[in-house]
């Protein structure tokens, strides 16, 4: 079985080692003696989504998202078809805001894909520092590394999860990040994927069942390293086992 991961815009979204997600995607296919492709998708590439099976697209700065808009605007009907058709998404902070309708950042009004009714506002207080989530679809906490001016309102869509430590996407709304159907939206830098070796299998089972069949099992493997991490930071943080 093979799996073809787009890594979107890599020359304009690629803040705090947001790529380490492709490489971790890919290892742990390798790992479970499966096939990866990654397919850098440099703006102003034709982008063939059908043959995607997961995108990824790291965080930016202000100005790698305005400089993305006028690429987002010609790819905005073939993305959105893809993620209403099950297509895998991850998508780290500049590019979370960018799934939704716009980015505030003062004056400048930076036009979103509109996937997802989210928006994001820019305040002067950036909201720098570690995370750790509790969420739903994950039975070990997600920790990560936030850093953003932008304040997501996600309304009605369902949230990542409930923040434990940290900001999160207002600031004090108590949830981070975004999800739906097989998108993450998410502010966690770190990259996120190898200390959330749960979170990089959910975005693997759904690429490799909707291409696949939905009989396929992940094999597993001992992430012996990856949640030591895991917890390390958890509980640094106050938020572990032997924490609050
Ligand atoms: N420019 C956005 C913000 O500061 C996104 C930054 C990022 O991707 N880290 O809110």
């Amino acid at each position: 079985m093979k799996v073809t991961i787009g890594h979107l815009y890599p020359d304009l979204f690629n803040l705090y080692g947001d790529s380490g997600n492709v490489q971790c995607l890919k290892q742990r296919l390798v790992w479970r003696d499966m096939e990866a492709e990654v397919c850098p998708l440099c703006a102003g590439d034709e982008i063939d989504f059908g043959k995607l099976d997961i995108l990824v697209w790291g965080g930016g700065s202000d100005k790698g998202q305005a400089l993305a808009v006028d690429y987002l605007r010609q790819i905005r009907q073939d993305f959105k078809d893809y993620v209403e058709d099950g297509g895998v998404v991850l998508a780290i902070c500049g590019a979370f805001q960018l799934l939704g309708k716009y980015y505030q950042a003062g004056e400048d009004r930076i036009e979103g894909l509109d996937i997802l009714d989210i928006h994001t506002e820019r305040c002067d207080e950036r909201l720098v520092g570690n995370v750790v989530l509790e969420s739903p679809l994950f039975g070990t906490p997600v920790v990560g590394f936030e850093n953003h001016a932008g304040r997501t309102v996600i309304g009605d869509c369902t949230p990542l999860g409930k923040v434990l430590y940290g900001r999160g996407n207002t600031g004090d709304g108590g949830y981070e990040g975004v999800v739906y159907k097989n998108v993450i939206g998410s502010y966690l830098h770190g990259p996120l994927l190898p200390k959330n070796p749960e979170v990089c299998d959910w975005l693997l089972e759904r690429a490799l069942r909707r291409r696949y069949g939905e009989d396929v099992e992940l094999k597993e493997l001992s992430d012996e390293a990856e949640l030591r991490a895991n917890r390390n930071m958890a509980e640094r943080l106050g938020v572990g086992k032997k924490g609050r």
